[in-house]
């Protein structure tokens, strides 16, 4: 057969802004750094670049956790990773739901064999510490698992007291920082997290393909005493812990340009200063609020729980979702996300993640907003959204 046919056309993708709810616009630096020449897993330099990796990652989770490394994965990958190692068969475990992630992890422990209870809130809310209280009692679980930033519905989960009553209880504390992680503060060590899961392609910067993880000594000892093996070969903290300690035994063969990417990206995190990194974030994120609030469009989270790198908001009851994304995609290069489950056609979520969130795309994107809802007779003033971002970003 002769296969010259099957010959597909030269890559040649689209130039986008990307600004749905991940991957994010990566930054130009780390997809050079991705380019760079492929060493082996375990050559000298690559070992090094590890070694200062898993440094600038504990910096940015503000832990000294020694098991702090990146999953070979996405995202979920190290939602597994977490569940999996923590949890035997029949262990009890407690997931705070309020949105699709939650949700995602409440399947991935009952997989896992867990004994689960779910506690929910209503979509685009927050847990408080009373709402666990009744579940903690009565379940007395292994692990509580929570997630910090709900891509899904744009709500920022406070951590500090809820893990106070979680470890009060006996129970583990499970976070999933993957959108929130160099978007907002993330403070392992002080908030007394046990175990946390995070993804290369949100506020980092970077492609998807990598989660970073971290366990402290007191997930640690419960993973070393475990008295079934992990259920998952590919994710047993334990032998990776050989690869990623001094003894550098081969588990699985590293992925080692999304190793730099990862590496360049956290390089540009501490460059500019975590505390600036947040600030930017915080700041692209009230002059787009103020932009939108301009068009009459809200938020579906609670005032003061709305997450700055992801802006869930209602669609005007006039607008059709599609044309509008369908719009911005094609005509102005923008992705937004669309709602997820209950939001579907509902919610629009705009990422402000990492590259992404820059004055730029907030002005290109009401600009773009502007023009297609005009197109579909939503009324606001003309030009009023800009006045508005302006006026946030020059101090007014
Ligand atoms: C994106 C996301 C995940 C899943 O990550 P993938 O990289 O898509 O596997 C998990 N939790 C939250 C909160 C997310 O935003």
């Amino acid at each position: 057969m002769n296969t010259a046919s099957a010959v597909a056309p030269a890559l040649n993708p689209p130039v986008r802004i990307l600004m749905g709810p991940g991957p994010s616009d990566i930054h130009p630096r780390v997809l050079e750094a991705l380019g760079k020449g492929t060493v082996g897993h375990l050559d000298p330099y690559y070992l090094e670049i590890m070694n200062d990796m898993q440094r600038m990652l504990q910096a940015l989770l503000r832990t000294k956790n020694t098991m702090t490394l990146a999953i070979s994965g996405t995202g979920s990958a190290g939602m597994e990773a977490t569940v999996v190692n923590l949890i035997e068969l029949g262990d009890s475990m407690v997931v705070c739901v309020n949105g699709v992630f939650g949700g995602r992890m409440l399947d991935v422990a009952t997989r896992a064999g867990a004994k689960v209870t779910q506690v929910e809130k209503p979509w685009g809310q927050t847990f408080k510490p009373e709402d666990l209280q009744d579940a903690l009692q009565k379940a007395k679980p292994k692990v509580v698992g929570i997630v910090m930033a709900e891509t899904s519905t744009g709500a920022w989960q406070p951590i500090e007291e809820i893990s106070k009553l979680v470890h009060d209880s006996g129970a583990l504390l499970l976070v999933d920082a993957v959108t929130s992680l160099g978007g907002v503060n993330v403070d392992v060590d002080k908030w007394n997290i046990d175990a946390i899961y995070s993804g290369s392609q949100k506020c980092l910067s970077c492609p998807p393909g990598l989660s970073p993880v971290s366990f402290n000594q007191r997930a640690m000892d419960v993973i070393l005493n475990r008295k079934t093996k992990v259920q998952s070969w590919y994710l047993d903290v334990t032998m990776l812990a050989k690869y990623w300690g001094s003894e550098r035994v081969y588990h699985h063969t590293a992925p080692i340009n999304m190793t730099y990417g990862l590496y360049e990206a956290l390089r540009l995190v501490h460059e500019e200063g975590l505390e600036s990194c947040f600030a930017r974030h915080l700041l692209n994120h009230r002059a787009l609020k103020a932009g939108l609030a301009a068009l009459g469009i809200s938020y579906t989270a609670e005032e003061g729980h709305q997450l700055p790198m992801l802006n869930a908001v209602r669609i005007p009851d006039s607008v059709d979702d599609a044309t509008v994304r369908n719009g911005l995609l094609n005509r102005f290069g923008i992705e937004i996300g669309g709602g997820l489950g209950a939001f579907k056609g509902k919610v629009w979520r705009i990422g402000l993640m990492g590259y992404g969130a820059r004055a730029n795309n907030v002005f290109v994107l009401l600009s773009a907003l502007e023009q297609l809802l005009a197109e579909q007779n939503h009324r606001f003033d003309h030009g009023a959204s800009i006045a508005a971002a302006t006026a946030v970003y020059s101090g007014k």
